[in-house]
C-alpha cells in the first residue's frame, strides 16, 4: 500500500493541492522547507502545532479501517506520505512513515526523535541547545525511509495506491519500481499520471468508496 493525503481527506485533513497549491492557506516553501524554517521559525513551529491539533482531533475513517482489516488476511505493508497517525490509530501494524511524523519531535540538525504531543514554541531546546522541530522530511530534505520503503515497492505482488497526486519525488518513483508481474491499482478521485505502459488499474471513487472495490481485484489474494 502506498497512501497520501487524499486517505485521511475524509477524516477532515485537508491535502496539499486541493486548494490552488497551498496547505491550509501557506506557501509549500514557507512552511515545508529549511529556508522557511530559517526565515520564520515561529509561524512554521506554529503551523505545524495547528497540523497536530487538527490530527489529534480527527479519527480514522472507513479507508484507514479498511486496510487494517486487510492485514488480518494477508500481510500488509503501508507506506504512507502523512504525517498523521490514523493509520495506526485504525490499527495497522506496518507502517513507513516517508515524509515523517507530527506526533514526533528532533532538535535540528538531529534525528534524535522524541515523542510530542505538545505545540513545540520557539526556544524550546534539547540539553545540548538545539530548537526542537517536528519530524517532518521539508522539502529539499534526505528522505531517509526511502530504502526501505523502496524494499517494500520492488517485493510487492499487488501495489494499492491510494489520494495521492504523485507529485512529490523521490516517493512517487516507487509505482515504477515494482516487479513487472505486481499488479497496481490506484484510488483516488482524481487520475493521478501513471506511465501507462505499467499494469495500472484506476479506481476513480473517494478512498472510503474506492476500498469497498477492492474485493473484486484481491479475489485470488483473500
Ligand atoms: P496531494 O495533496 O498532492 O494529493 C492528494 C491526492 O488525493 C490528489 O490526487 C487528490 O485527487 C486525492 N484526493 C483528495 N481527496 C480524496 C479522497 N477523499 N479520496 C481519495 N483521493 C482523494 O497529496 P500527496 O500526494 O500525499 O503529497 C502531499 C504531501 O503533503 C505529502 O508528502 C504529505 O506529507 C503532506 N501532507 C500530509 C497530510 C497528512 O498527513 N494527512 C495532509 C496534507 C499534506
Amino acid at each position: 500500500m502506498f497512501t497520501g493525503a487524499g486517505i485521511s481527506a475524509e477524516s477532515g485533513i485537508p491535502t496539499f493541492r486541493d486548494a490552488n497549491g497551498l496547505w491550509e492557506g501557506y506557501r509549500f516553501e514557507e512552511v515545508a522547507s529549511p529556508e522557511g524554517f530559517r526565515k520564520h521559525p515561529e509561524l512554521v513551529l506554529e503551523f505545524y502545532n495547528m497540523r497536530r491539533a487538527a490530527i489529534m482531533q480527527a479519527q480514522p475513517n472507513a479507508a484507514h479501517q479498511y486496510l487494517a482489516a486487510l492485514a488480518q488476511q494477508f500481510p500488509v505493508s503501508i507506506i504512507t506520505q502523512n504525517i498523521d497517525d490514523l493509520h495506526e490509530r485504525s490499527g495497522s501494524q506496518n507502517v513507513l512513515h516517508l515524509h515523517g511524523e507530527i506526533m514526533q519531535m528532533k532538535p535540528v540538525g538531529s534525528e534524535t526523535l522524541l515523542p510530542t504531543l505538545h505545540p513545540i514554541k520557539l526556544g524550546d531546546v534539547d540539553d545540548k541547545g538545539r530548537q526542537w522541530r517536528p519530524h517532518v522530511v521539508w522539502f529539499g530534505e534526505a528522505v531517509p525511509m526511502y530504502e526501505p520503503a523502496l524494499h517494500i515497492a520492488q517485493t510487492a505482488d499487488i501495489f494499492i495506491v491510494i489520494g495521492t497526486s504523485l507529485n512529490v519525488y523521490p516517493a512517487a518513483q516507487l509505482v515504477y519500481e515494482v516487479p513487472a508481474h505486481c499488479q497496481i491499482i490506484v484510488i483516488d478521485k482524481s487520475q493521478p499520471y501513471i506511465d501507462p505502459s505499467l499494469n495500472v488499474t484506476y479506481i476513480t471513487k473517494s478512498a472510503t468508496e474506492g476500498v469497498l472495490d477492492l474485493p473484486l481485484y484481491l479475489s485470488d489474494w483473500i
